[in-house]
């Protein structure tokens, strides 16, 4: 079974150049460990219908689709609203996110304000996830037809919190059927990847069922194998072919 994933990141700082998108590598590395496919990433403006189109196309394509960013309590924070004007949903005060607020703040000597209890507007038939490491929770919200929608914060260590504590967990039992890809890695240096090209065309080397990836850096050559967890078979006669042919220029130390 493919399951594929969508993400949709939101912040026109991610767009200025300001804040690199890490979004999408840790939530790749994620899916790809529990066996699911993160099939795309849009990066895309603070802009409600913006984020509403974005979100509606992603469900075009897939079921499982993740929206990062825009749910502080600042202005510019506008992703509760695109997605409830887009579902047709309430927004509503989650009051243990409210009091987990309360309490985070007079740990530290201050009190809640109005902007701050933003943070804990969710949408109406979301289930919130708890966020260890900030204030603004996570929202899973289950969409007609097994489709989901999952809203995360957008600084990195919260969105990774949520995603690692509360998501995958969820999605490992969701999902228990699935096993992850199989990947191998075969590391050559010295040798250019046009050359490389070169060696397994001569050598009518086209592996059935296997995916290759080539991934230059600095002198050497990272090769990919990766394939769905029934053709493992396919995959080492694949890497030992790979082997062979670039046997005079593997990087085995590194
Ligand atoms: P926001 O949730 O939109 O208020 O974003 C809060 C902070 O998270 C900002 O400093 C953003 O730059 C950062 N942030 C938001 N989205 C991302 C992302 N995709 N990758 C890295 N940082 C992000
Ligand atoms: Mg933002």
């Amino acid at each position: 079974m493919d399951i594929q994933a969508e993400l949709i990141s939101i912040g026109n700082e991610l767009l200025s150049g300001r804040t690199l998108n890490t979004h999408g590598r840790d939530l790749g590395e994620a899916l790809s460990a529990l066996g699911l496919r993160l099939s795309r990433d849009t990066t895309i403006p603070d802009e409600i219908n913006t984020i509403g189109n974005a979100v509606d196309e992603a469900f075009s394509r897939v079921d499982v689709v993740f929206v990062s960013g825009g749910l502080g309590p600042t202005v510019d924070d506008i992703t509760r609203d695109a997605l409830a004007k887009l579902l047709g949903q309430k927004i509503v005060l989650h009051q243990p996110t409210v009091e987990h607020l309360k309490s985070w703040y007079e740990k530290r000597g201050r009190n809640i304000t109005i902007a701050a209890t933003r943070q804990a507007q969710v949408l109406e038939s979301a289930v919130v996830l708890f966020n260890s490491a900030g204030a603004a929770p996570g929202q899973r919200i289950e969409l007609a037809g097994g489709r989901m929608l999952f809203v995360l914060p957008g600084p990195p260590n919260e969105f990774n919190a949520i995603l690692n504590e509360e998501i995958v967990p969820w999605l490992q039992n969701r999902f228990a059927d699935i096993r992850p890809r199989i990947v191998r890695v075969v590391k050559t240096k010295d040798i250019g990847e046009s050359d490389i090209v070169t060696i397994l065309e001569e050598h009518g080397f086209e592996p059935a069922d296997v995916e290759l990836g080539f991934y230059p850096a600095m002198g050497k050559v990272e090769i990919r194998l990766t394939a769905a967890p029934n053709h493992e078979a396919s995959v080492t006669a694949a890497e030992q072919s790979l082997l062979k042919l670039l046997a005079d220029h593997l990087d085995l130390y590194e």
